[in-house]
C-alpha cells in the first residue's frame, strides 16, 4: 500500500504505528490529501519525515513539460515510481481549466487510429497516481487571480480505457469529488469509453453525475469493428442502448465522439446514417478531425470538411460541434508524446 492510495483510516493506522501523537496524524493526512511528499511536509520533524519515507509514496513526478505557444496548452509527461511514463494535458478555456488524465499506461483496446494502444497496456493506474497528476499540475501551474485552484474540470480522455480499470477509476472519482479532497464537482468531470457495455451500466449506478462520453467513430458495425476491435464484443446497437439508458436515467446528454477519417466515415451519407441512429436520444456529437498517427496509415480531414459534416448533422437536427484543436504544436493528442520519448530513449 502506498501513502497516496490510503484511506484516512489507513493513514491513521500507518502513522499510528510510528507512535506519533494524533495532531501529527492529522497534519500528515492533510498533506497527503494535497499530494505532498513526506520530504516536503515542512511542519514535521525531520526524523518523522524519514520514517514516513519508508513507505512508498505512490505518486507521479513531472518528467517533461511542453507549453503550446499557440494556446497555452501544457502537455505533461509524468514518471511513475516504477519508471513508467504517462501523459496528462492542461487546457485553458474561458470558463476554467481542464485537465485530461490518463487511466492506464498504454491501452489494450487496439483502436486502429490511436497511438496509446500500439504496444498494449503495460498496467492500470492506481487512484493515488491519478490524484497525484492533479496535485503536480496544481503545484506546477499555481492558480492565478486569487482563485482557489487551477483545475476546474477533468476529462478522463488520456491514454487507457477507464472502464477497463473500473474499480481504481471509481475510487479516484470518489476521492477527487470529495470535500476532503480536491472537491471538484462531478458535473465538471467527463469519462470517455470505447464502449465496454456492461461497465457502462455499472458506471451509471456508481457515478451518475459524471458526464459520459462514448467513442463512436462510425454508425455501422462493419466500419466500427474495423476501427475498434471492442465492437466485435459489444456491437453498436448495444453501445447505443447503454448510452440511451445513461441519458434517460440521468437526464443528461451523452456525448458521442466521432473522429472524422478521410474516405472512411466522413461522407454526407455517413452523416445522414449517423443522424438516423441517434435520433430521439438526448445526446451531442463531438467531431474530431482525425489526428493522423504515423504508424496507422489513416487520413484526417480538413477543419473545413469537419464543418461541412457538422452542417449535414445540424440539418438533421443533431446537436454537434467540431472539437477545438488544442496544443497541436506540442503533440497534444494522446499517446504521441510518450511514444516519441520512448522511441528516443530506446535509441
Ligand atoms: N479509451 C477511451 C478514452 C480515450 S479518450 C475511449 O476510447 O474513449 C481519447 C479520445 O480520442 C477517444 O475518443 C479516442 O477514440 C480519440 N482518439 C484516439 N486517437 C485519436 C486520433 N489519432 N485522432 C483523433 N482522435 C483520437
Amino acid at each position: 500500500m502506498t501513502w497516496m492510495d490510503m484511506t484516512e483510516r489507513e493513514i491513521a493506522d500507518a502513522v499510528g504505528a510510528f507512535g506519533v501523537p494524533n495532531f501529527r496524524v492529522r497534519q500528515i493526512a492533510e498533506w497527503l490529501r494535497k499530494g505532498v511528499r513526506p520530504a516536503d511536509m515542512t511542519n514535521l520533524p525531520k526524523a518523522l519525515r524519514e520514517q514516513l519515507d519508508t513507505i512508498p509514496f505512490g505518486g507521479a513526478r513531472i518528467y517533461q513539460k511542453r507549453v503550446s505557444e499557440k494556446d497555452g496548452t501544457v502537455k505533461y509527461l509524468f514518471e511513475l515510481e516504477d519508471g513508467n511514463l504517462v501523459e496528462g494535458v492542461l487546457m485553458r478555456y474561458s470558463y476554467g481549466n481542464t485537465v485530461c488524465l490518463s487511466t492506464q499506461v498504454g491501452c489494450n483496446m487496439g483502436c486502429r487510429f490511436c497511438a496509446s494502444t500500439l504496444e498494449g497496456c503495460v498496467r492500470s493506474l492506481r487512484p493515488g497516481e491519478m490524484l497525484s497528476f492533479l496535485a503536480e499540475i496544481e503545484r506546477d501551474e499555481p492558480p492565478q487571480d486569487g482563485k482557489p485552484r487551477t483545475v476546474t474540470n477533468i476529462v478522463l480522455m488520456g491514454s487507457g480505457e477507464p472502464l477497463d480499470n473500473y474499480d481504481n477509476v471509481v475510487t479516484f472519482l470518489k476521492r477527487v469529488t470529495s470535500e476532503q479532497g480536491p472537491n471538484i464537482s462531478a458535473r465538471n468531470i467527463s469519462l470517455s469509453t470505447c464502449g465496454i457495455v456492461p461497465k457502462i451500466y455499472r458506471f451509471i449506478d456508481d457515478a451518475p453525475h459524471v458526464t459520459l462520453s462514448v467513442s463512436l467513430h462510425a454508425h455501422d458495425n462493419e466500419t466500427r469493428s474495423k476501427l475498434m476491435p471492442i465492437n466485435k464484443a459489444y456491437p453498436i446497437e448495444q453501445v447505443l442502448d447503454a448510452a440511451g439508458t445513461y441519458a434517460e436515467r440521468t437526464g443528461r446528454r451523452v456525448v458521442f465522439e466521432y473522429a472524422l477519417i478521410g474516405g472512411v466515415n466522413d461522407s454526407e451519407r455517413d452523416a445522414k446514417a449517423l443522424a438516423s441512429k441517434l435520433r430521439g436520444m438526448l445526446c451531442h456529437v463531438n467531431l474530431i478531425p482525425l489526428n493522423p498517427v504515423k504508424e496507422r496509415g489513416l487520413n484526417g480531414v480538413t477543419r473545413q470538411h469537419a464543418h461541412t459534416f457538422l452542417g449535414w448533422l445540424e440539418r438533421e437536427h443533431i446537436s454537434a460541434t467540431v472539437r477545438r484543436e488544442m496544443g497541436a504544436d506540442i503533440e497534444g493528442a494522446c499517446g504521441q508524446l510518450r511514444r516519441r520519448v520512448l522511441n528516443e530513449t530506446r535509441g
